[in-house]
């Protein structure tokens, strides 16, 4: 069983011609309404691809939860661990895309922002069934290291997706991660290594060293980097694709990566079948849409 501790969201996209500036009001002909948050993209990815996953989160009572809760349960996740919280709106992403595609993003923490120690206190029975737990950072940071502490002293893999980096990063933390997935900005905000793509052996070093097991980093197009105990340092190339929209790439990379962890399988392995599920994501547009089913990865696989 997989546990994802962290954040949903409803993304509201609205195309615009051109990003409004300061006491600017424009007109726009499109809004798209969908299900987002770290945490629940990669619940949902979990759950497409065919995990036992159950998501532990936050929403408030309001109509953007309905929207998440339906995404998810649709995906197959156990949702019966998201607290709805009357006193708070669940978490919103507001974007805007302007005609270059550039986005602009204001995110309204909401319920996320709620998430507590007590509220993990309340459900150490789930943490206690699971085999993986995944966290990223959009749920307040004292409440991740609590949780991952707990995870850990029960003997857990713990797995996290650290972004968006805080700027109080605490080396706590590190302690009770094994596997740690940052992209290659992440990594250099963590490390303070400048161009980090050039020194990734320096920068994972630096991670390992504050107490992390593995560093597996995600590097886009350029593919995967990985620093394993037991196999070293490796690359792994992107697959070919033509990338339409990289949303959820990452995120479902660490979903990826945990499912074939939960199957017992290396590092090394899980990092190739990673590869393969965010390469069809790029090639779809949305978050939680553009995610593939395992039938539909064997089968690219197999091409
Ligand atoms: P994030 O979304 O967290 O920034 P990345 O952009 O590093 O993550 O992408 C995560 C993974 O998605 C990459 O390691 C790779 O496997 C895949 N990926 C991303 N962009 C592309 C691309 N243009 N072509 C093929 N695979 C891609």
């Amino acid at each position: 069983k997989i546990l994802v501790i962290g954040s949903l969201n409803l993304d509201m996209t609205v195309q615009v011609d051109h990003t409004p500036v300061v006491g600017e009001t424009i007109l726009s002909n499109k809004m798209e309404m969908n299900a987002g948050g770290k945490g629940a993209n990669q619940a949902c990815a979990l759950g497409k691809l065919g995990a036992d996953v159950i998501m532990l989160g936050a929403v408030g009572r309001d109509m953007y939860a309905d929207i998440q809760m339906d995404s998810l349960n649709k995906a197959g996740v156990d949702t019966t661990r998201v607290i709805v919280k009357d006193e708070v709106s669940t978490g919103i992403a507001l974007i805007t895309v302007n005609r270059d595609g550039d986005n602009s993003i204001i995110v309204v923490s909401g319920a996320n922002a709620t998430l507590s120690k007590q509220d993990i206190d309340d459900n150490l029975d789930v943490i206690k069934e699971s085999d993986i737990v995944i966290f990223q950072l959009e749920v307040p940071l004292e409440t991740v290291c609590y949780a991952a502490g707990i995870a850990k002293k029960m003997g857990k893999m713990v797995i996290l997706d650290p972004a968006p980096v805080p700027k109080n990063f605490p080396d706590e933390l590190y302690h009770h991660v094994d596997i740690i997935k940052p992209n290659e900005t992440e990594l250099g905000m963590l490390t303070g290594v400048d161009n980090p793509e050039e020194h990734l052996e320096k920068a994972a070093a630096c991670l390992r060293k504050k107490g992390v097991k593995d560093v597996i980093v995600t590097l886009g197009e350029k593919g995967v980097y990985l620093d394993d105990k037991i196999s070293g340092a490796e690359r792994i190339p992107a697959m070919k694709v033509q990338a339409v929209d990289t949303t959820a790439a990452g995120d479902s990379f660490t979903a990826a990566l945990a499912i074939m962890l939960a199957e017992g399988k290396g590092l090394r392995e899980a990092a190739i079948f990673a590869n393969y599920v965010s390469a069809i994501v790029v090639t779809r547009k949305g978050a939680q849409s553009s995610i593939p089913t395992l039938e539909e990865v064997k089968r690219y696989i197999e091409q």
